[in-house]
């Protein structure tokens, strides 16, 4: 989360700084600030809110700066609340710093800086970086040798850049368990969080190792681990990423990336499919495919993603699936055997607790395969096996075109894994294949092409303090994702059940015109679920009924039924997704949300 911006070079650094943290914004919006060399040293500027308050004191205090070299950072608070005080970057003394992560072992550190004499004006645990370097600096004088000594004492994770005061135009950083890149470029040299702050200026960048501390200058970069000054890290050349990151005439980001669901799955679909069938890498498919059981690991949107794998893999390759909060995992693992395979999923591919996940089941020497958005992305390059969604860049905090993208490439790989394992026919395969990557983006165009319809739904339905949304099976898992989706960005109170489990103590909460959407498919337990649906409209509950085709006399437990387009009943999920992504995003428009940067949220959650 929050984001990162370090630059240095022949150039004004003080719009390529703000231009850096604009493109970073969506990753955390708490607060920003930058710090920059001036002829009389080191300033700050920051701000609480977006960043456009510290352009405002930027363009009151120093209209005409020159610098071209300093730092900058969008907050998303952790430890501490969102202030001017709070914001990043902190000084103390002759050290200038901005950090992504958490120090967990900030209270014991503080004390002995406090010890040392040293003041703290923010709550934050990243003004004891600062502090512990400036203490570590009187006594070593040299910043590479300070800043390895301070990465040894710190504990959690952190991406770090400095500033020291009497180092005029040199940018110094370090890392561990959260990203920070460098790109030498034609403009400058650079320190990001993301990529995505400088691909417009380069498609390589290096990503330096944890325990190495990095010194970038105008004339070059530097890298020094233990030994001393080491090779660079390898260039990492980025070829496949999304470069248009605007959202056009839309007025939205979110708007942008709910359209571009139906080429997001194209796409993602277009090289894995050969002669009409699944396509992908051998040995990635026979592994999974020889598993005695799959863990699908993740988090949010990108476990609901997985628990339409779950059903699909089961369905098609008959291999038992399990699926896990990350968050919990990591810290409770199932227990699980040598002949398991493992998926991780996570639009970023820097999600803290997937990738600690991942890190752990490799460490025991098992079978991991990332299923991530995000090319070159920690997951993606550490795990054994990599299936890249290829929605292009995300920039909405709620996902949208990447959880659509994910359940259509676990589709895939689910028909792919059931031929592998001849549990399916190859006609079969091809005609469940043709399906999603035909019918699914044309029903999917249908839906977006009748969006008055969804926002008259919105207003007609979202009106109320709370919603429920209720489902069996998979249209359970769609229920879980579209509550999600609702809540993150309009902040009314959702909530997912499982249809049959209401009346064991939800139903207490229905009453007169509580919104409840009703998600039905398929034949198996159409019955039951609409039962469910009269039980709470028996009790005055306003119910909408999202189904995958009209049935005679159902209309009558239902207030209003839509029927989400879709070629096929297993792919409904896939396409009425897009109808909620819809219904919560003219739900936020109309009650006046920040759509695409929700309170409380940020992109890329890449703290525990
Ligand atoms: N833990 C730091 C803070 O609360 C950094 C948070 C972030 O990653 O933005 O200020």
């Amino acid at each position: 989360m929050c984001g990162i911006i370090g630059y240095v070079g022949g150039n004004p650094a003080v719009p390529r700084l703000i231009n850096g943290l604009k493109k970073l914004e969506y990753r955390g919006y708490d607060s920003a600030g930058i710090s920059f060399f001036t002829e009389v040293g080191v300033v700050t500027v920051k701000a609480e809110g977006r960043i456009a308050n510290t352009e405002a004191l930027l363009r009151e205090k120093y209209p005409d700066a020159q610098s071209v070299c300093g730092l900058g950072h969008t907050r998303w608070a952790t430890t501490g609340k969102p202030s001017d005080a709070n914001a990043h970057p902190h000084r103390v003394g002759r050290v200038t710093l901005v950090h992504n992560g958490i120090i967990e072992n900030y209270k014991t550190l503080k004390k002995e800086c406090e010890a040392a004499g040293r003041v703290f004006r923010s709550q934050t645990d990243t003004e004891v970086i600062a502090a512990l370097a400036d203490i570590v600096y009187e006594r070593r004088g040299d910043p590479v040798a300070t800043l390895r000594e301070v990465a040894a004492r710190l504990e959690g994770s952190f991406a770090v850049t400095a500033l020291f005061d009497d180092r005029e135009n040199t940018v110094y950083g370090f890392r561990k368990d959260s990203p920070l890149i460098v790109a030498e470029t034609g403009d400058g040299n650079y320190f990001a969080s993301d990529y995505i702050a400088v691909k417009h200026l380069t498609d390589v960048y290096r990503f330096p190792a944890e325990g190495t501390v990095v010194e970038v200058t105008a004339d070059g970069v530097r890298y020094y681990d233990r030994e001393g000054e080491a090779a660079p890290p390898a260039p990492i050349r980025v070829t496949d990423v999304n470069r248009d990151d605007g959202k056009g005439a839309f007025p939205h980001f979110m708007l942008k990336e709910i359209f571009d669901v139906p080429d997001a799955i194209r796409n993602t679909c277009r090289d894995r499919v050969c002669e009409g069938r699944p396509a992908f890498d051998d040995e990635t498919l026979q592994r999974l495919a020889a598993a005695g059981r799959i863990f699908i690991v993740a988090c949010g949107t990108a476990l609901n993603a997985g628990k339409l794998g779950k059903v699909y893999i089961e369905k098609f390759a008959r291999i038992p699936v399990s699926c896990e909060l990350a968050s919990e995992f990591r810290y409770f693992p199932p227990l699980c055997g040598a002949n398991d395979s493992f998926i991780f999923i996570s639009q970023s591919g820097e999600t803290a607790d997937t990738v600690a996940s991942m890190r752990m089941i490799k460490s025991q020497g098992l079978y991991t395969v990332a299923l991530v958005n995000t090319p070159n992305s920690t997951i993606a390059r550490e795990a054994d096996g990599v299936l890249y969604t290829r929605a292009g860049t995300e920039t909405a905090v709620a996902s949208t075109k990447a959880y659509s993208a994910q359940s259509a490439l676990l589709f895939l790989l689910a028909l792919g894994l059931g031929m592998q394992k001849k549990t399916l026919t190859a006609e079969t395969a091809a005609a469940f294949t043709k399906n999603l990557t035909k019918g699914v983006p044309a029903a999917i165009e249908k839906i977006l092409a009748d969006t008055e319809k969804i926002k008259a739904f919105s207003e007609k339905y979202c009106t109320a303090p709370s919603c429920f949304f209720l489902g069996r099976g998979p249209d359970f898992f769609l229920a879980e994702e579209s509550s999600l989706k609702l809540k993150e960005i309009s902040y009314i109170h959702c909530e997912a059940y499982a249809a049959g489990e209401i009346k064991h103590g939800t139903i207490a909460l229905i009453e007169k015109d509580v919104p409840v959407i009703a998600i039905i498919s398929g034949d198996k337990i159409r019955a039951k679920t609409i039962s469910n649906a009269a039980e709470v409209k028996a009790r005055d509950a306003k119910v909408l009924t999202v189904t995958d085709r009209l049935v005679p006399g159902e209309d009558e437990t239902a207030d209003d039924i839509c029927v989400a387009d879709c070629p096929c009943e297993e792919l409904f999920h896939i396409c009425a997704a897009t109808f909620f992504q819809l219904f919560a995003y003219y739900t936020a428009v109309g009650r006046g949300r920040d759509v695409d940067k929700p309170r409380n949220l940020a992109k890329s959650v890449t703290v525990e």
